[in-house]
């Protein structure tokens, strides 16, 4: 029943492949009650409005790059056994859009970034979207309506159940919107601006009137050179930036690059750590869901360039 998909892994022809096969062949029963997400903040969005009965599970944990990200064999058991997959779509989970695209003829494969209305989203091509989606809270609102939607046609007799956390869950949205909204306020308006490492943070660019610019682009897959880093280096001197950011899920050495080039010219500035873009921190602490990690890095930005 799965085997199509896995086959298509062997053209590799490699060892590791092999053995890939041997385990997601196997008999994996799919379980009713099983619903997987790709991404932190997809799991949580499903977990908050979830039924209570309904195991959530996720692949991608704290630090993870969805760009980079490759599936194991015990993913391939969770990704058989789900009954419903909820995934960021517009080629986020870059390495596994081929798999998903499969298995969504077998089962539910909700891919919420491409069930929005494309005037919401960002165009970096003629054919392709910014998959950055949950840095625009409203956007996020409408990813949350779209999973909501689809757990009432799955499980219609829980609809009452999944409308009702739907629309808590949204309030809590709409709180961290005027949160954040209302700290944004603390930082002069020229002084708005977001240096990241790679280029997550388009959407949030557009909601809060920031200017955002990075070392890499849209997908950490971009590579990046010394004249990146040079370009980089000259708009900082030239627009007196006081701090650069390094996300969780992306190595440090490129933004310390960039630190020393800025220092070389004579300047000082900040390089803060602990920026959440495409992965939230780890489950269990405040910022290992989507409203902590938001409040978090607003936190951050706001104390370093306020
Ligand atoms: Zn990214």
């Amino acid at each position: 029943m799965v085997c199509y998909w896995i086959k298509r892994i062997t053209i590799t022809g490699n060892f590791i492949s092999l053995i890939l096969i041997l385990y997601a062949c196997r008999e994996i029963r799919e379980d009713e009650s099983y619903i997987l997400a790709t991404t932190g903040m997809l799991y949580d969005i499903t977990k908050n409005i979830s039924p209570n009965f309904l195991k959530v599970d996720y692949l991608m944990g704290e630090g993870v790059d969805p760009h980079l990200y490759k599936f194991s064999q015990i993913d391939l058991q969770k990704l058989n056994k789900s009954t419903i997959i909820v995934a960021n779509g517009l080629h986020l989970e870059g390495k596994m859009n081929y798999v998903l695209k499969k298995i969504s003829k077998k089962k539910m494969v909700v891919s919420v970034g491409d069930s929005l209305n494309k005037n919401f989203l960002i165009p970096i091509s003629s054919t392709l979207y910014d998959p950055h989606i949950w840095f625009d809270i409203n956007l996020w609102k409408e990813c949350v309506k779209v999973v909501s939607n689809n757990l009432q046609l799955k499980y219609p007799l829980y609809k009452k159940e999944i409308q009702e956390k739907t629309q808590k869950y949204i309030i809590e949205l709409e709180r961290l919107q005027v949160y954040t909204k209302k700290r944004i306020e603390e930082i002069p308006e020229k002084q708005r601006v977001l240096i990241t490492s790679h280029d997550a943070f388009r959407y949030f660019e557009k909601a809060y009137n920031f200017q955002v610019k990075a070392l890499q682009g849209i997908s950490t897959t971009a590579d990046y050179g010394l004249k990146d880093i040079k370009e980089l280096v000259d708009f900082i001197n030239e627009n007196n930036i006081k701090a650069i950011f390094v996300e969780t899920s992306l190595p440090t050495k490129g933004m310390e690059a960039v630190l020393k080039g800025v220092e070389t010219k004579g300047k000082t500035i900040q390089l803060i750590e602990g920026l959440y873009s495409d992965a939230m921190g780890a489950f269990g602490t405040p910022e290992g869901t989507y409203i902590g990690m938001y409040k978090s890095n607003i936190d951050k930005i706001v104390e370093a360039l306020k």
